[in-house]
């Protein structure tokens, strides 16, 4: 049976749209975290949307489950397949094109394979900005990051992913293709379809092209790192840095001292200023002048209160790279420093300080001996509050971590989805009409549980 399905499947793509060889098959079976082994029947490389909809197709009519993958560099264990050898992977790993850059209507239409990276420096040729960015850009795909809806670094001014997808292409579970490949700001005629694909994380369709929304490409940015003496001061950082500079903050992000010295030991990066307990990394930007200046008397000001206790602003694009690579070295250092258990939380922007409080003493009282990596996105109150492990069990971890942002009101997945990593986690969280709307839709549009079966609900919960 699966013999048959693999010889259409070469029929239908070509030997270059076919992997099946067991050792050109790993790269394509574990996540980036090798958290998640998997072993898939075969990998397919459509090289557009018609096979990507030939392929579902096939793959239904023999009840093979279909796994979409990108850049393959989500957290949540999302885009491998289950160990049991049964399940095809469709990488857009082939459909890379970047069709058109617009910078009059502003907007950019790609292939879901289409590297971020790629896509920014598109944007960025024609003097406009794709402001999706996270560390992974240079993996990660235009596809992959509309599935998950990412987040990054620039949420703060421009909002998640979701907020910059005005037209998507999608294939469905049936393998119809859905195309809403516009290119409106404006369009409120009937259901808004695309919302229910962005961040469904590949279990509800395959996107296959997208229409992104540019920005004006800001003329100067100005970046600095601060040393704060806790939490509480950096928000007070962050409201002083919003009234003084306006909707010109793109990042805030914060990270411990001890994220710092992690990534000091592995890649050899020095801040450049005095050592602290925690740190925050500000990015402003804007067309109009003066934004350095006002900057400087910002964070001067801050000092002044005792927001902050040091702070360098970088003097050019060289040294303001430098200060971004502190942060983005940070997930890096700790997948080097050994096991850890991570968790991407947020809780209301104003319980940040409290909330790091009570989860310190709740790991010391029940987990002695853990570490925490805390970092992430301040200004959205999304903390990557990740803790070396030290022999305990990641379960145990979870809950503790986990027990704390419920108690705060809080979200266990503020950015990275769910995958097959947090399925049993959220589905504690989610009251049964919440979980009955979420099966409605699944099932309404995949009822044979066929595309990315296992990820964001658990298959038992779907019968
Ligand atoms: C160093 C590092 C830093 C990161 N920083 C951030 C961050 O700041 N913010 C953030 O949000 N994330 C971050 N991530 C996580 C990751 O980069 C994002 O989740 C990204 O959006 C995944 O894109 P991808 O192409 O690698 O998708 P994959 O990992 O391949 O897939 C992710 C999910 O989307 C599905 N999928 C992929 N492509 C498609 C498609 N075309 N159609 C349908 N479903 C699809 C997969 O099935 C899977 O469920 C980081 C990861 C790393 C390694």
């Amino acid at each position: 049976m699966s013999s048959e399905l693999l010889s259409k499947l070469l029929d239908l793509l070509g030997p270059n749209g076919l992997v099946t060889e067991a050792s050109d098959l790993e790269g394509y079976s574990i996540d980036w975290r090798h958290l998640f082994p998997g072993k898939p029947l075969a990998v397919v490389r459509p090289a557009n949307t018609a096979e990507v909809a030939g392929v579902v197709k096939l793959c239904r009519a023999y009840g093979t489950a279909v796994v979409p993958q990108g850049g393959n560099t989500g957290m949540a264990g999302g885009a491998v397949p289950d160990a049991s050898g049964t399940q095809v992977v469709l990488s857009l790993s082939r459909m890379t094109a970047l069709r058109e850059v617009d910078p009059v209507g502003m907007t950019l239409e790609a292939e879901a394979g289409c590297v971020l990276k790629t896509a920014q420096d598109a944007a960025a040729a024609v003097g406009r900005l794709l402001p999706i960015s996270l560390a992974a850009e240079g993996s990660a795909t235009v596809g992959g990051v509309i599935a998950t809806n990412a987040g990054g670094v620039n949420v703060l001014r421009y909002g998640m992913v979701r907020a910059l997808v005005l037209g998507l292409e999608v294939v469905l579970p049936d393998g119809s293709i859905a195309d809403g490949l516009r290119r409106l700001r404006k369009d409120n005629a009937g259901y808004d379809w695309k919302q229910l694909f962005i961040g469904s994380e590949g279990t509800l369709g395959i996107v296959t092209a997208a229409v992104l929304r540019l920005l004006p490409q800001p003329k100067s940015s100005v970046t600095a790192l601060m040393s704060v003496p806790d939490p509480k001061a950096a928000l007070d950082l962050l409201a002083c840095a919003q009234d003084e500079l306006g909707d010109t903050i793109s990042a805030f992000e914060l990270m411990a001292g001890s994220s710092l010295k992690l990534v000091e030991k592995h890649f050899g990066l020095r801040r450049p200023i005095a050592d602290g307990d925690w740190f925050v990394l500000i990015e402003a930007a804007s067309s109009l002048s003066g934004l350095r200046e006002a900057a400087e008397a910002a964070l001067g000001n801050a000092l002044e209160q005792g927001f902050a206790l040091d702070g360098t602003v970088a003097e050019s694009g060289r040294q303001a790279a430098d200060l971004w690579q502190l942060r983005e070295r940070i997930t890096e250092s700790e997948a080097k420093e050994g096991k850890s258990v991570k968790h991407d939380v947020s809780v209301p922007i104003p319980l940040i300080p409290q909330f790091l409080v009570e989860a310190g003493i709740a790991l010391e009282r029940d987990a002695p001996g853990t570490r925490v990596n805390c970092f992430g996105h301040l200004g959205d109150g999304n903390l990557h509050y990740n803790v070396l492990i030290d022999g305990h069990a990641s379960d145990e971890i979870n809950r503790i971590v986990h027990d704390v942002v419920d108690r705060f009101g809080g979200s266990i997945s503020a950015e990275h989805g769910i995958g097959q990593y947090r399925v049993a986690e959220l589905e504690k969280r989610r009251s049964a009409p919440e979980l009955a709307i979420a099966r409605r839709i699944k099932t309404a549009l995949d009822p044979e549980d066929l595309l990315n079966p296992g990820k964001v609900l658990s298959r038992a919960e779907r019968a």
